[in-house]
């Protein structure tokens, strides 16, 4: 680490990987295998970061490396249209009717960033809603409330925020500085390096509040391009949309003429085939993807209505371009891992494993008398310590974060790696096994008694 720490800030390449939220020493990664890592130490531990998320299949999945490596043979990028990005724009628009049309960029928050352009281009306004605890990446426009990593390292805030009816009331931030360090930075009024005339046009609502949305509408309706929401919010922990929030937003995005932009980063793919946009019904103009349809290379897009994707360069007006756009290995191990995924049972198969999980993780909440609870969208879930139900960032925040500490060193010690945050969602994997399953429950027994006692 000191190595690292010399050369690279914090010496990590992303804030949340350095343990500043639960203490002691990253690992450093050496290999991964199914649903298991091996840090330079030569420890093993059973992995649900999973990379974040894409690695849905597990660690070096064969497809995938068979893939990647006869893309590689051919060539690693070439700056020119490839099949392999028809290919894998076709299963997407095939798994996601919303998705008539898609854009290949290197990461989400590129894909957020460009769907946040095209948004202001098709409605000729500035303004965007996010809520409160969603993170779309770090785009100055979006770096605003922004989830786990920087509810953990700091966070710009809208100088135009407006608190929330059920959302945080101005008094909340000291309630929590008081107790809670992460709270604290959460609620930070500096902008490093976000200027306010940007920041100014990101209007924060409360997840789950309908109320909230409106009232930002209200304030400044003719202002707003789009809404833009996780429809499971994974980054502020998995926080699964109320019945009707979804539907509600799309009805007040119609009435107001502002679109509605769905970030499936997270969920594409993971919550089911079709995302989150199939899991609940709801029809949004724009989606954003990343992370599976990668496969655990660099990957994001965006895409959605043909109306709108036309406008996007060269076909229309709005610029966005990249050197490495649609890279043949990326493209190839989303292939690989979309073919994988459409097996019949594959979403099943993650289903079953991720509800025996859940049933585990409960069980032992239950038996250390432990003030916590597990939420859970298919193969995401969180185990927030909290008595009551978590249903925005409001809620997050009251988590008791000192206990995750310590029951997130107690798995680790166990040889479990979990996500190193309260704030953030675990990843189970098609190759996470009964005897993976087994171990992570029997350490949670004894890492849950533990932390409470
Ligand atoms: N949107 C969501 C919902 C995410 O979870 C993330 C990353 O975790 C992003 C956007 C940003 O993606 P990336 O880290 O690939 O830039």
């Amino acid at each position: 680490m000191l190595r690292a720490e010399a050369v690279m800030p914090g010496g990590v390449s992303s804030p949340v990987r350095a343990f500043k939220a639960v203490g002691g020493q990253p690992l450093f990664i050496a290999s991964g295998r199914g649903a298991t890592i091996r840090d330079i130490d030569g420890n093993r531990f059973i992995d649900y970061v999973m990379s974040w998320g894409p690695l849905v299949l597990g660690h070096a999945h064969p497809k995938v490396v068979e893939a990647v490596r006869k893309a590689l043979r051919a060539g690693s990028s070439f700056g020119a249209p490839t099949l392999r990005e028809v290919e894998l724009a076709e299963r997407i628009a095939a798994a996601m009717p919303a998705v008539e049309q898609v854009r290949f960029v290197n990461s989400g928050t590129e894909a957020v960033m460009s769907a946040v352009r095209l948004a202001r281009a098709a409605t000729g306004r500035p303004g965007i809603i996010k809520f409160d605890g969603c993170y779309h990446g770090h785009a100055d426009a979006l770096l605003v409330r922004a989830g786990s990593g920087a509810m953990t390292f700091g966070t710009p805030s809208s100088p135009g925020f407006a608190p929330a009816k059920r959302g945080v009331d101005v008094a909340e931030p000291e309630r929590l500085r008081r107790g809670q360090a992460q709270a604290e930075r959460c609620f930070a009024q500096a902008e490093p390096g976000v200027p306010a005339d940007t920041a100014r046009h990101t209007h924060v609502a409360t997840f789950n509040d309908l109320g909230s949305v409106r009232q930002a509408c209200e304030s400044s309706a003719a202002e707003i391009a789009a809404i833009i929401v996780e429809p499971v919010a994974g980054n502020m922990g998995v926080v699964p949309p109320e019945p009707l929030f979804l539907a509600g937003l799309r009805d007040l995005a119609d009435r107001r003429g502002m679109l509605l932009v769905f970030d499936e980063v997270m969920t594409g793919f993971r919550v089911a085939r079709g995302g989150a946009t199939a899991r609940y019904g709801v029809r949004p103009d724009l989606v954003t993807l990343g992370k599976v349809i990668g496969g655990g290379l660099p990957v994001g897009a965006y895409g959605g209505r043909r109306d709108l994707m036309a406008m996007v360069s060269p076909a229309g007006p709005v610029y966005q371009a990249g050197t490495l756009s649609g890279n043949p290995l990326a493209m190839a191990a989303g292939i690989a891992t979309l073919d994988v995924l459409a097996e019949p049972g594959a979403y099943e198969a993650l289903e079953a494993k991720s509800r025996r999980l859940e049933a585990g993780l409960a069980d032992a909440v239950a038996g250390a008398g432990a003030a916590a609870r597990v939420q859970r969208v298919g193969s995401m879930m969180t185990l927030f310590f909290s008595a009551g139900p978590v249903t925005d960032c409001a809620s997050a925040m009251r988590c008791d974060t000192d206990r995750f500490g310590r029951f997130f060193r107690g798995m680790l010690a166990r040889g479990v790696y979990l996500p190193p945050s309260q704030f953030e969602a675990w990843f189970v994997s098609l190759a996470h096994g009964e005897a993976e399953l087994a171990r992570t429950i029997r350490a949670a027994r004894e890492a849950m008694r533990e932390s409470v006692g």
